[in-house]
């Protein structure tokens, strides 16, 4: 059964950003999606828009169902339960997002006490079994926030999405902040506890690496678009869109401290979203750019067995472009 379905997304702040500009996924139940892309590329406000965590007058279009509802046309006291019991979310800074003043435990159990009907007594239980779930003894439901590593506050994090028993969580760059072992263990444990409990898991990155190695399948986006999409490994291994092929060769291996760098052949940044180049928005950085790219953009189009991509390259035939022997060679 489809859990999420992602239909035709626009998303514009206030500002006349556009960040995100009209994308589509699905997700099927117990099924991992990861999203990469560059810093800007509109990850996050993808991520926000599922939940209708934008702010105050941002512009906000197209179809989000979650087990068939539409979350953009719900009303206000349906969209708060299902933030917790339909799909929660794991930011990337744990101690922004935990209040300093709070014990841990009171804050995990406070969406158990708002939004599953639950006792103080069963929710204190609950607690102590979600601290133990993702590897901290329960006794330090009694710690505050600052007496925790970053890695435990992460953790903390992954609990009380887990608290009310979502079927979706989004995990928003979750290891970013992170020094690179712990990195691996709570992507681990993330990847570990959806999967035992058939949960749907987005993950968003800038690292495809980590992404191939979580996820089922990947969306790659830029400028607010997914420019490629396809099963995890065979994109991260060989990416049909000129852009997933950077993004691809900059991260080598998981944890790699050198790949927080741009990536690798490719200068420049992504654009501006209120400033977007004509065409093709990645032509002025592509290095296989057609004359054509500045003026013609290019939709989502098959590129060998459950892919696609949104390349000029893609599926034609242009002599002595490495990018379309690649994807032609990777079935
Ligand atoms: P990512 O998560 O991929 O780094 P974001 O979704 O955070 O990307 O940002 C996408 C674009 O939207 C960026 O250009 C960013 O500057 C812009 N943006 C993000 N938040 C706001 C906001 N509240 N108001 C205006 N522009 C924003
Ligand atoms: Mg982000």
């Amino acid at each position: 059964m489809t859990l999420l379905e992602v239909r035709g997304l626009t998303v514009t702040y206030p500002g006349g950003a556009e960040a995100v500009r009209g994308v589509d996924l699905s997700l099927a139940a117990g099924r991992k999606l990861g999203i990469a892309g560059e810093s800007g590329c509109g990850k996050s406000t993808l991520a926000l828009a599922l939940l209708r965590l934008l702010p105050a007058g941002t512009r906000v279009g197209g179809e989000i169902l979650l087990d068939g509802e539409d979350i953009l046309t719900m009303r206000w006291g349906r969209v708060r339960a299902v933030r917790w019991a339909g799909a929660s979310i794991v930011f990337q800074g744990a101690m922004h997002s935990l209040n300093p003043v709070h014990r841990v435990g009171d804050q995990i159990a406070e969406p158990m006490l708002l939004h599953a009907n639950t006792t103080r007594v069963a929710a204190r239980k609950r607690t102590g079994e979600l601290l133990e779930h993702v590897g901290l003894p329960p006794a330090r439901a009694r710690a505050y926030p600052h007496e925790l590593s970053g890695g435990q506050r992460q953790r903390v994090m992954i609990a009380m999405a887990l608290a009310c028993d979502p079927h979706l969580v989004i995990a928003d760059e979750p290891t970013t902040a992170l020094d690179v072992m712990i990195q691996a263990q709570i992507l681990r444990l993330i990847e570990q506890l959806v999967s035992e409990q058939e949960l749907g898991l987005i993950m968003i990155s800038h690292d495809l690496a980590v992404l191939a190695d979580t996820c089922d399948r990947l969306a790659v986006m830029y400028a607010g678009r997914v420019v490629e999409e396809g099963p995890a490994r065979a994109v991260y291994e060989a990416a049909s869109h000129p852009y997933g092929k950077a993004l691809s060769a900059a991260f080598p291996r998981i944890g790699d401290p050198a790949s927080r760098f741009a990536p690798r052949g490719l200068a420049g940044d992504p654009p501006d979203p209120s400033d977007l180049p004509s065409g093709c928005t990645f032509h002025p950085r592509c290095p296989v750019a057609l004359d054509e790219c500045a003026v013609q953009d290019q939709a989502l189009r098959e590129a060998g067995q459950a892919r696609r991509a949104a390349c000029v390259h893609v599926g034609a035939a242009v002599p002595g472009v490495a990018a379309v022997q690649d994807a032609r060679s990777t079935p």
